[in-house]
């Protein structure tokens, strides 16, 4: 594990609601908030309509800024969100998760929430100097982002289908005389 547990799972959550907005965007629909936030196993408030989603919606560019950002920018980024939020770090414990760290009411709306955990989560990178986990997909043609928690750092593309995509590339362009 290169992060924390609650670190890792934040980062993972933060990655794939940023990528669900490519093309196709995923995120159209509440429902597919819902599962969503199943998948993650978020806890605390969850409206499930329409306005919650807007605001999902619109946090990904955000969010996008941050992941994407020069260390430096990062930490800019990462001190007005949490300030704005107001957050403060706590330990809890829920279902069958050890003590982590929460830094927002479990009834603040779920897009603050992703906004503080997001935040926290790239505390833990910027402290641990390891920005090079976060990447762009190496694809030419695709922005989504990568999330590098190999022990080796060989992860080079969002999605298995970028990945097999530009290996089939590969593989004819070696077969080329
Ligand atoms: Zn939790
Ligand atoms: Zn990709």
């Amino acid at each position: 594990m290169v992060f924390a547990h609650d670190t890792e799972s934040a980062l993972l959550a933060a990655v794939e609601l940023v990528n669900s907005a490519g093309e196709p965007d995923t995120m159209t629909e509440p429902d597919q908030l819902t599962r969503f936030f199943d998948r993650h196993r978020y806890t605390g408030r969850h409206a499930g309509d329409r306005a919650e989603l807007d605001q999902i919606r619109a946090l990904r560019g955000q969010l996008r800024t941050l992941l994407v950002s020069e260390r430096d920018a990062a930490v800019d980024l990462v001190n007005q969100m949490l300030a704005r939020a107001g957050a403060v770090p706590r330990l809890v414990r829920h279902g069958d998760e050890d003590w982590h760290v929460h830094a927002t009411d479990p009834d603040a709306p779920l897009a603050d929430r992703i906004t503080v955990e997001t935040a926290m989560a790239m505390v833990d990178v910027i402290r641990a100097d390891e920005h090079s986990r976060l990447s762009v997909c190496a694809d030419d043609t695709c922005e989504g982002i990568v999330l590098d928690l190999s022990r080796n750092r060989s992860k080079r593309y969002c999605s298995v289908a970028c990945g097999n995509r530009n290996a089939v590339a590969a593989y004819r362009a070696r077969r080329q005389p």
